[in-house]
């Protein structure tokens, strides 16, 4: 039988958002209630809070919009790579560690899994690191913070990775997920023109039977 995990965000008014600002705060507004025949509710969401998807058009002008981001590009094995001891910045050393293939969807699963609320100081992938993946030629990176860098004055991680198309996930909860080759059910919704989307991530273990 196989296994399923649930590696996303829920999204609520009260859930952590990047630096606690007010405006990353998502809203559900009442449109129509029952007293009009039926429950209906508009959501006003930040692309980049609680799990999402990056794509190269975040950091890249004329980059991929998240609408080109392909199925068999998010569908696909993944493994999650345990770096629990790492504090602070992700480096090439922790990583070269894992043994990264060309082609492979990373994901970086870090002590952020394990805190709730914004951390101010979560752990993030260096400069250096996304180098070091993007010179191994994975194809996607996730992490479990909002944000797969902090504190780089240029951005750097967000366009050497965009810069090379690969693609990005950030709000990951990995908690609960062994490291490990999974199963990547990762389809950000298809807004057209936009640079980011939210997605329900789910990592499957085992083969899938009816
Ligand atoms: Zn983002």
């Amino acid at each position: 039988m196989a296994k399923f995990y649930d590696v996303s965000m829920p999204i609520h008014t009260a859930m952590p958002v990047y630096k606690n600002r007010e405006e990353n705060r998502p809203h559900l507004e009442v449109i129509r209630d029952f007293s009009q025949g039926a429950f209906e509710t508009r959501l006003n969401l930040y692309m980049h809070s609680g799990t999402h998807m990056d794509a190269p058009y975040h950091f890249v002008p004329g980059g991929k919009k998240i609408d080109a981001v392909a199925l068999e590009e998010v569908i696909r094995p993944c493994r999650v790579v345990g770096l629990s001891r790492v504090s602070g910045e992700i480096t090439p050393r922790d990583l070269e560690a894992k043994g990264v293939q060309a082609g492979e969807f990373i994901l970086l699963k870090t002590s952020n899994s394990f805190q709730e609320g914004f951390v101010p100081d979560f752990v993030f992938l260096g400069a250096d690191g996304a180098r070091y993946l993007v010179e191994q030629g994975v194809k996607g990176v996730g992490i479990d913070a909002l944000s797969i860098e902090r504190d780089q004055p240029g951005h750097d991680t967000h366009h050497l990775l965009l810069g090379a198309g690969v693609i990005i996930i950030e709000g990951l909860r990995l908690a609960e997920v062994p490291e490990g080759s999974y199963m990547l059910l990762a389809a950000p919704l298809v807004v057209v023109g936009a640079e980011a989307a939210p997605v329900r991530v789910v990592l499957v273990d085992g083969r899938l039977e009816s």
